[in-house]
């Protein structure tokens, strides 16, 4: 028998809708004896079956649903949803092969979005990183893990079990080769352009793939623009308008490991000729620009999430709105603006709006060339506004 979990009366539950999430101020009661990570059935105040999903009091999600379905959970579950994972972003990329053979990069599996709360996994050139970030999920591991070899046939796999929400969850955290050790720096085509992997010691889980569509978009409109890639990290977008024909990018980061990924990329394609480096706070360097009055055909703004929990807005918003306030001035009249935020507590309406409020501030108008979120293979659920993260978009800049 699965412990039931009883579902309070008189609130909006949006598991009703097809939420995947559950929270401690939802949940009335918990009947059967349980261990953290369990299975339990969720149930209706009326006492219908809802729901099958993972428990962990530790968490203010409380229950993370895996099944609108009665059904057994099982490993036999786990696999089938890391196979219809796999299979849809074969769809997605039209790709016949095997995932282990292609040059490129994948999000092969994420969390929620692929009714697997917990699990990310992403392939680079056919070298996989895992993660499990949720006591539920990481019961199953040594199952996803199989599953993964099983429909991917990776040239290795690296676990990246070192994100800081695990704590969370109660879990300690770990990294290493899952198998065979390989070379943990990683080349990668993207769109036509090497950028370098480090599975080991990059961010995340190595390289934000999430921006993969929105790199290749800013190409056409960079050509001969002197180019500011801020937040640059590995260099993605950088060596993206270098390839489309920037006069030059200055890749600037508050990491020499992040220049140091950047700086070898730029070798490799040979662009190293337009390429600077500048390790530098970003907020301090846009406003020592503005100051000396130096300018660039197009700033990229990339920052990390500023907000981790719905507290942290509008401290979040005042820092994005700094940083896009400054770009506005450095970027010439008629010049381009891409910018992006990764915060899920910050809405697409929030973001947008802070946006008309600096180019208020700095007395531009913004032509909106692009407004877009992440690829399609980081997906957006229907309804769970929380699954939209990524908020991307590209202005001409304008004074009149
Ligand atoms: N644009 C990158 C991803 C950026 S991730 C890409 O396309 O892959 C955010 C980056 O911002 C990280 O590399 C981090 O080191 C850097 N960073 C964080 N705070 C910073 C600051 N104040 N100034 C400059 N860089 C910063």
């Amino acid at each position: 028998m699965r412990p039931v979990v009883h579902l309070l009366p008189k609130v909006k539950h949006r598991v009703f809708s097809g939420h995947p999430w559950i929270f401690s101020t939802e949940i009335g009661s918990v009947d059967g004896a349980f261990s953290p990570g369990d299975i339990v059935e969720v149930r209706d105040p009326r006492g219908r079956f809802v729901c099958l999903g993972y428990i962990n009091p530790e968490s203010t999600i409380t229950v993370r649903v895996l099944s609108r379905e009665d059904r057994d959970i099982d490993e036999a579950f786990f696999k089938e949803r890391v196979r219809q994972a796999v299979e849809y972003r074969r769809f997605l990329f039209g790709l016949s092969g095997s995932f282990g053979d292609d040059p490129g990069g994948y999000r092969l599996v994420y969390s929620e979005g692929d009714f697997l709360p917990g699990l990310v996994v992403d392939i680079f050139a056919g070298y996989v990183s895992f993660q499990t970030l949720t006591l539920g999920i990481d019961r199953w591991k040594e199952t996803l893990i199989e599953a993964v070899n099983e429909y991917v046939s990776p040239k290795g796999i690296y676990e990246r079990n070192d994100a800081p929400v695990r704590r969370l969850e109660g879990m300690s955290l770990r990294t290493g080769y899952l198998g065979e050790p390989f070379d943990p720096v990683i080349e990668m085509d993207e769109n036509g352009v090497t950028v370098l992997v480090d599975i080991q010691r990059g961010q995340k889980t190595g390289y934000f793939l999430d921006q993969s569509e929105n790199r290749l978009l800013i190409r056409k409109h960079l050509a001969g623009k002197s180019v500011l890639d801020a937040f640059s990290y590995s260099g993605g977008f950088g060596l993206s308008a270098l390839k489309g024909g920037a006069s030059g990018v200055l890749f600037m980061d508050a990491s020499e490991a992040a220049l140091d990924l950047a700086r070898a990329a730029a070798g490799r394609n040979r662009f190293s000729g337009g390429a600077s480096f500048e390790m530098a706070n970003a907020f301090d360097a846009l406003r020592d620009y503005e100051r000396s009055g130096r300018k660039f055909g197009a700033v990229l703004l990339d920052p990390p999430a500023f907000a981790r929990s719905r507290k942290m807005v509008e401290s979040a918003l005042a820092g994005y709105k700094e940083i896009n306030l400054r770009a506005m001035k450095v970027v010439e009249d008629g010049g381009i603006l891409c910018t992006s935020s990764c915060s899920q507590h910050v809405t697409p309406q929030e973001f947008d709006d802070m946006l008309e409020e600096a180019a208020k501030d700095a007395k531009v108008s913004l032509k909106v060339i692009e407004r877009r979120g992440q690829r399609a293979d980081h997906p957006v659920l229907s309804g769970v506004p929380e699954t939209e993260y990524l908020k991307f978009r590209m202005f001409q800049v304008l004074k009149w």
